[in-house]
């Protein structure tokens, strides 16, 4: 069973949040403060951190901070600031992904099953997701449309699996770039995500005359059509 940390001082709210996790199947556990996370965090095992901005004794920025020292463990924001100077400070210090309070449980754990899901192996053989006419499998990550493989580089690949697995949510320019350029601190020109994101629109053509995916001004990219997961 996959373990989550939730860390939220709002009493009514983390005990709503552990509930709804314990409900869709996770082993969740809540902390009330930065320290007693920071505590949990090395003395146990997790899976992802589910991390609310404002704490009692520090920010969540600042936890998510000291804990990427030494972990790549997979955060979530709960951010109350919807404005996105806060959320991209919170996604250039580590975090994976934010939700905005107030949200709905099943938006929050749509997130947290993708967020798994990217930091997993990806599923068992044979599984795949199915939007329109492509079909990429969850394992090898092999893009078909209509039966015929589409080459994609790996690159390509993975920004695909990205923007499905986050499907209809948007991902964000930063995140992509962690994922598939960032591992070894490499330098990213500034329109490289951009160069890529339009030769795999490219590939992957159209559907029902849209394209697959399309750019979130400012933030990010969005798959547009439905994806069966
Ligand atoms: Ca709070």
């Amino acid at each position: 069973m996959e373990r989550i940390l939730v860390v939220e001082d709002e009493a009514s709210l983390r005990e709503g949040l552990l509930e709804a996790l314990a409900g869709a199947g996770y082993e969740a556990r809540g902390a009330k403060d930065g320290h007693q996370a920071e505590e949990l965090l090395a003395r146990e095992s997790w899976a992802l951190c589910i991390l609310d901005i404002k704490l009692p004794d520090m920010s969540g920025f600042e936890l998510c901070r000291r804990l990427r020292e030494s972990s790549s463990l997979p955060v979530l924001f709960l951010t109350a600031f919807s404005d996105e100077a806060n959320t991209v400070k919170g996604l250039e210090l580590g975090g994976d992904d934010y939700v905005a309070k107030p949200f709905r449980l099943k938006e929050l754990l749509s997130r947290v099953r993708a967020l798994l899901r990217r930091a997993g192996s990806c599923g068992a053989p044979g599984e795949a997701f199915e939007s329109g006419e492509l079909s990429m499998d969850l394992k090898s990550r092999r893009m078909e449309r209509g039966g015929k493989e589409l080459f994609l580089t790996h690159k390509e690949g993975q920004m695909a699996w990205m923007l499905m697995n986050a499907w209809p949510y948007v991902v964000s320019r930063e995140e992509l770039i962690r994922c598939i350029w960032d591992k070894d601190g490499q330098y990213i020109e500034d329109n490289t995500v951009r160069v890529h994101a339009s030769r795999l629109r490219e590939k992957l053509g159209t559907y029902e005359g849209q394209p697959y995916f399309t750019a979130a001004r400012g933030v990010g990219y969005r798959w547009n059509v439905p994806v069966k997961k």
